[in-house]
């Protein structure tokens, strides 16, 4: 048998490697083992008090804000290019401590890198405007990099969402502070170790690991910390906002989600049960934009679920790096746990179980976090299962008459994040697309998503967006310049 390695990490902060003031240590999981595969230093208060006074540091030296913008741009495309040629690597090593599968992987490690593309081609278009006032005045605007900008991530996208934040900040000059989530901290290391390798001054970008509760909210309030980008739950969203207040710090909060996939009829049902799956077995359902909630039109209801059941049937559970696996295991057993509580509420809400409902009985999974695909039918928007955000691949089934049913079922929920609809007919497309609460309509595909289009939600959901050319908006301030020429 293969001696199991654990390998030690540091904390990046001024360009270099160094253990957290205290000394202290945790482990980090692979979750398809249920074993131990690095040690990260926990971070404490004076751990990230050093990586705000190291990034204030580092943007007072005016190299990086002053940085003619056309070579900030390089900096951040060679980025770009650097995770493409590192992408076996860093897919691997999400794989191991996420535990999704390698394919999935590399498509969150290209997007990384896309991210820093898009956004080293808008490092020197970020620009201002002149205002026409009365009399013999100029009156212009000037767009400033706002400062050090604190980065909170999660474990279900590590790579992939601390790109979405880290480009822009980067791109318009900002310096960043960085906090992985606890279970999630080895690629967000290797990004830092990336950056600095393709020319970013050293202070510009630092990562402190540990604790929410200790580093995440040690980060939040800190006055010298200029804008939070947070992507977490709608609790811990919640209680950044509550911190930032004291400071006014501004927030872009991206948070939670029970999204409603909507199949008509008239839709290409195979395409939609396609959707389905991908929609809530994807990430083994551990996505804030989870199609958790299928509503389908009566009458098609037999024939969708029956190829939703096909499909699963196809769906090998394991080890992520299997090539041939299609879903990997939860992230910890206390997640695991989480999802059974569900299962359990749900049984006892009086929806029926279809299939799945617990861990497989599979030998060769049992030290993993492994639960099967599940689904419930009979589901109504009163009950836990189709109310709460489970975060894992739990599916709930209503059924609809007609498109005005379909509309208030989907908007029955406190979050608006994401919503699937599967229809051939433009118009039902469109209308639900107008008539839904949520910040992402897709149609006829699920889920998608491109660094050049607004990602975020409107409710619980979230406050501002990431995404696209507007999202560098939230990493700067405006500044307005009046003169007097007379
Ligand atoms: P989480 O809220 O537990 O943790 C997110 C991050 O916040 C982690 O780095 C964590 O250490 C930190 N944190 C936790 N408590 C904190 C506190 N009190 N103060 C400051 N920081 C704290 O979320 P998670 O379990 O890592 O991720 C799952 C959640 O994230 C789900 O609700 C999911 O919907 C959401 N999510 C949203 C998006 C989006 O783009 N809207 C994307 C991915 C995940």
């Amino acid at each position: 048998m293969e001696a199991k390695t654990v390998q030690a990490y540091q904390m990046f902060v001024g360009g270099k490697w160094i253990p957290s003031r205290s000394g202290r240590v945790y482990p980090v999981y692979n979750p398809a083992q249920g074993s131990a595969m690095a040690e990260v230093p926990r971070g404490d208060a004076s751990d990230v008090a050093f990586a705000i006074e190291t990034a204030k540091a580092a943007f007072a030296e005016p190299s990086w804000r002053g940085m003619d913008p056309s070579k900030r741009g390089r900096i951040l495309y060679k980025i770009g290019l650097t995770i493409r040629e590192n992408i076996e690597e860093l897919a691997r090593v999400e794989t191991m401590n996420n535990g999704k599968p390698i394919g999935q992987s590399k498509g969150d490690v290209a997007y990384a890198a896309r991210l820093f593309e898009y956004y080293a081609g808008l490092a020197d278009k970020f620009q201002g405007e002149t205002i026409p006032l009365p009399g013999s005045r100029l009156d212009y605007t000037l767009k400033e990099p706002i400062g050090v900008t604190a980065h909170i991530i999660p474990w279900n996208y590590p790579i992939a969402l601390a790109a979405r934040s880290i480009a822009p900040a980067l791109a318009v000059g900002d310096t960043i502070v960085a906090k992985p989530a606890s279970f999630t901290p080895l690629t967000l290391l290797k990004l830092a170790e990336i950056a600095k390798a393709s020319g970013l001054p050293d202070g510009v970008f630092n990562v402190v690991t540990g604790a929410g509760e200790e580093v995440g909210e040690e980060i939040a309030r800190s006055p010298d910390i200029k804008l939070i980008a947070l992507t977490g739950s709608t609790a811990t969203g919640g209680r950044v906002l509550e911190l930032a207040a004291k400071n006014l710090t501004r927030v872009v909060l991206e948070l939670g989600g029970k999204n409603p996939n909507i199949v008509f009829a008239d839709a290409d049902l195979t395409r939609a049960a396609r959707g389905v799956i991908d929609g809530i077995f994807t990430n083994a359902g551990q996505m804030c934009w989870a199609g958790s909630r299928l509503l389908v039109e009566e009458g098609v209801q037999e024939k969708l679920l029956g190829k939703v059941l096909e499909g699963i049937k196809q769906l090998k559970l394991g080890d992520g790096l299997d090539q041939s696996i299609g879903m990997g295991p939860l992230i910890s057993e206390s997640q695991r746990k989480r999802v059974m509580g569900y299962v359990e509420a749900g049984l006892k809400e009086g929806a029926k179980l279809l299939v799945g409902g617990k861990p497989p009985k599979d030998e060769r999974l049992k030290d993993g976090y492994f639960f099967e695909p599940t689904v419930f039918t009979s589901a109504s928007s009163d009950i836990k299962i189709v109310r709460e955000e489970i975060f894992g691949p739990v599916l709930s089934v209503m059924t609809f008459e007609a498109l005005e049913e379909a509309v208030e079922i989907a908007n029955d929920s406190e979050y608006g994040l994401y919503a699937g609809v599967w229809t051939t007919s433009l118009r039902t497309a469109h209308r639900v697309a107008k008539e839904v609460e949520s910040g992402m309509v897709s149609i006829n595909e699920y889920p998608v998503t491109y660094p050049q289009s607004p990602f975020g939600g409107f409710k619980k959901s979230g406050l501002g967006f990431e995404q696209g050319v507007d999202a560098i908006e939230s990493y700067l301030r405006v500044k307005n310049v009046e003169i007097n020429l007379d």
